[in-house]
């Protein structure tokens, strides 16, 4: 249920309606927006939380919102959500550019990534230490050492840092080396993963499974927001499909459709959707023409030569160009390109 207070109704309000749906067995979720204030009451529905109208003036009206997920949707909060991270702004009237190398090699070649995506425009620095292999034989990241390199690049250059995190018991060492915390496609349903995220205050970034319904992923997000991280970023990266000639299928749709129904920032990610370098470009467009927030590609110095998804990685020379088509499609698009 949600608790829609009038336009203007100060804190006294908001204490009343929280002591009541607290004495009633609800959990409380405020959410203070420009105009008005709305108060999420968590927990199953009771006929009693309707009289509030009456009990407290203050209190405008009393919605059920029939959706499985509340804290994410439309109904709990009308507006688009913004976050800030230093001065990089994620959210409505924005494009804000994820990108870095799949995995962090070393910090020389982060180093080198980092310099040339901060000047070409993007937001926030991406590079995995802990990475989730098909292959246990495959290179699994530099784990702890590379989180480091990531906060020394990220400080060094002045960028703010997101990284995947993969384990419940390694929460806590990424929130303190990350400025965003990655949870990837495989992980979007490992529910301890999600709480323990969801108790941290490090916005999240939360990629949609590989076979994930909209509505799973998005109550994904709830286990994070009901834990009490107000913060979530959602990812479309790509969802299996029998296509063969990418690595997995971009469900462009999946933009206005989760923005429909929910207030959170919806990214995408032209990179491990395709696995292709060639298709970066027209997926980005494609993307922010369907109403991305913003984007995750992945750059690295020398593809060729890169330790884990290279056929997909962008040089650097190719970002910088891409960076500026997507200067003009914000424009089209009313947005800004939130640059680090
Ligand atoms: C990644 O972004 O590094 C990654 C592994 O992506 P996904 O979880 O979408 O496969
Ligand atoms: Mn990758």
């Amino acid at each position: 249920m949600i608790i829609i207070l009038k336009p203007g109704a100060d804190d006294s309000v908001v204490d009343l309606v929280v002591n009541r749906i607290e004495e009633l067995g609800f959990t409380p979720h405020i959410s203070r927006g420009e105009y008005r204030t709305i108060i999420g009451a968590i927990g199953e529905e009771k006929p009693q939380l309707n009289q509030l109208v009456e009990e407290i003036t203050g209190v405008e009206r009393v919605v059920s919102v029939m959706k499985p997920y509340k804290l994410a949707s439309r109904e709990f909060h009308p507006d688009p959500s913004i976050y800030n991270i230093g001065k990089v702004s994620i959210g409505q009237g924005f494009i804000t550019i994820i990108a870095g190398p799949c995995v962090i090699e070393s910090k020389e070649l982060l180093h080198e990534v980092a310099k040339s995506v901060k000047a070409a425009g993007a937001g926030i620095l991406r590079g995995g230490a802990f990475k989730p292999r098909t292959s246990p034989y495959s290179f699994q990241g530099l784990g702890v050492e590379g989180l480091k390199m990531l906060r020394e690049v990220g400080d060094e250059t002045q960028i703010p840092v997101v990284t995947e995190v993969m384990d419940p018991r390694d929460v806590e060492v990424v929130q303190r080396y990350s400025d965003i915390i990655q949870v990837g496609a495989r992980n979007m349903q490992n529910y301890n993963l999600l709480s323990e995220v969801g108790k941290t205050n490090k916005p999240v970034f939360l990629k949609r499974g590989l076979a994930a319904p909209i509505k799973e992923w998005l109550m994904s997000a709830e286990y994070i927001l009901a834990g009490g991280n107000h913060r979530v970023i959602l990812c479309e990266r790509g969802i299996r499909t029998f296509a063969s000639e990418t690595r997995f299928t971009l469900d462009i749709s999946a933009v206005p459709v989760v923005k429909g129904n929910s207030h959170l920032p919806v990214f995408i990610d032209p990179s491990h959707s395709s696995g292709r370098r060639d298709l970066i470009e027209p997926l980005s467009l494609a993307g922010i023409a369907a109403g991305a927030d913003g984007l995750m590609i992945e750059v690295h110095s020398c593809p060729d030569k890169a330790l884990c998804d290279g056929p997909q990685a962008f040089p650097p020379e190719a970002f910088t160009k891409l960076m500026q088509t997507i200067g003009q499609f914000a424009e089209v698009m009313g947005k800004v390109v939130s640059s680090a």
